[in-house]
């Protein structure tokens, strides 16, 4: 099918690279690219890193000069949010008006969760957006107390910021270990010793049950009754998709809006990419939501390919998980599956640095873990593409481990 308007809605990574992606394919007709933030598009990962730490100014975030949207024909629409989708008259009401397409992406990505209690009290703060992340920077000063409910990625990178600023912090963690959700129990000790040695007090086992305070947050309470003195909150509790404005779209959703293996979401011309879909990953064995950037970037060029591809030729999209987070100093990376198999170490041991390891079923490598290896970790990773078993990647790059980085 000739199309000669597209819709992309979300401009986050997704967004943006279906957009280039469009362009670099000699797409020729009319793009809109609709955001429900005023900032132009920019980059997530650094807010709760080098945003935080000052090393990063907010304004350096941005994907492309504001510029580049006219040179690209592209009608960037900022502060609008897409309210409903009429796929059989093949309009988008956003805002007040209708907006007709014959091509669409959606890429609205994921909000922050929220606590159901607190939340609205002045110091308590949730990280997804660049407004977030300057008004957390403004507070994490020297002494400061600072209490983060959720010790996953980004409550660890916030952790390791606010200490490195100088502030009192205190992690609290409802499961066993920091990060065990995606690293597991045995790793996750590990990342809790580094929170130790830079000085942050890191709760385990613990459920908040509220946050107390007059006007504003002075402590965070525990299920045992004990209160966390503090002066400001971050809550980082995981990500909800952004589905709400699909409900009578007659599109599926069930966590995040499913598409099939080749990013369609039902009707022939609509796609979907990043942290809003879920889709049957085959490399995964099953369904799944990538939250992770290079998933949602691979996606919003895959989805562009098979929206002007047509169904028919659309290829399927499966990719191995991957994401880094950086932790006091220490560059984290995880790729593929880290809840299945045995973990064998490869370079050292999962207290020092660096540190490599991989998850082995049967003959076969199931996920990389590294901790300051990325050279390790990428000669790995490529192994891991090409679905090689344990004793070939260890005939081919075994020897090579130790010395690369
Ligand atoms: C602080 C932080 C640090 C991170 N660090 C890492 C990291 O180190 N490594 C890693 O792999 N990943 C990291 N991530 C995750 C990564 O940034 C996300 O996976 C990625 O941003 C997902 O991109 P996306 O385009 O799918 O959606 P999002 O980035 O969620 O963007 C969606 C956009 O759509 C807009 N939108 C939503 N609904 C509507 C609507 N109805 N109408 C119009 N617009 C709408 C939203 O406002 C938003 O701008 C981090 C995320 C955060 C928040």
């Amino acid at each position: 099918m000739r199309l000669s308007k597209v819709v992309v809605i979300g401009a986050s990574v997704a967004g943006m690279r279906a957009v280039e992606t469009l362009r670099r394919e000699r797409f020729e007709g009319e793009i809109t690219l609709v955001s429900a933030e005023a900032h132009a598009p920019y980059d997530r990962p650094p807010l709760s890193k080098q945003v935080l730490t000052g090393e990063i100014a907010p304004d350096a975030l941005r994907y492309r000069e504001i510029e580049w949207f006219a040179e690209q024909r592209v009608d960037l629409q900022l502060g609008l949010e897409a309210k409903e989708l009429d796929t059989r008259a093949k309009q988008i009401r956003v805002g007040e008006r209708w907006m007709p397409y014959d091509g669409l992406v959606i890429a609205t990505g994921a909000r922050a969760r929220e606590l159901e209690f607190g939340q609205s009290l002045k110091g308590v703060y949730s990280l997804r957006t660049i407004d977030d992340a300057v008004a957390i920077k403004e507070r994490i000063l020297p002494g400061v107390r600072v209490v983060i409910i959720g010790a996953g990625f980004i409550g660890s990178e916030v952790a390791s910021s606010a200490a490195a600023a100088g502030a009192q912090v205190t992690l609290v963690e409802i499961g066993a270990t920091a990060m065990c959700r995606v690293v597991g129990m045995q790793l996750g000790s590990a990342l809790g010793k580094l929170h130790e040695e830079f000085g942050v007090n890191l709760i385990c086992n613990a459920r908040v049950t509220g946050i107390g305070g007059y006007e504003r947050a002075e402590f965070v309470r525990l299920e045992d009754g004990w209160e966390l003195p503090a002066d400001i909150v971050v809550v980082g509790i995981g990500v909800s998709p952004n589905t709400e404005w699909l409900v009578n779209s007659g599109l599926k959703i069930d966590d995040g809006l499913v598409c099939d293996e080749t990013l369609n979401a039902g009707p022939e011309t609509v796609f979907a990419a990043g942290d809003v879909v879920a889709w049957p990953n085959r490399w995964w064995g099953g369904m799944m939501r990538g939250e992770q950037w290079l998933v949602a970037a691979e996606q919003g060029m895959q989805a562009a390919k098979n929206l002007l591809a047509g169904r028919a030729d659309a290829r399927r999209f499966s990719t191995i998980p991957y994401f880094w987070t950086d932790q006091y100093g220490c560059r984290i990376q995880v790729a593929g599956r880290t809840d299945v198999g045995e973990l064998v170490p490869l370079v050292g041991d999962e207290f020092q640095r660096p540190f490599v390891c991989v998850f082995k079923q049967e003959d076969q490598i199931k996920g990389i873990f590294a901790v300051n290896a990325p050279r390790a970790f990428a000669m790995l990773r490529g192994a891991l593409q090409q679905h090689r078993s344990f004793d070939r990647v260890m005939e081919s790059v075994g020897r090579d481990l130790s010395t690369v980085d």
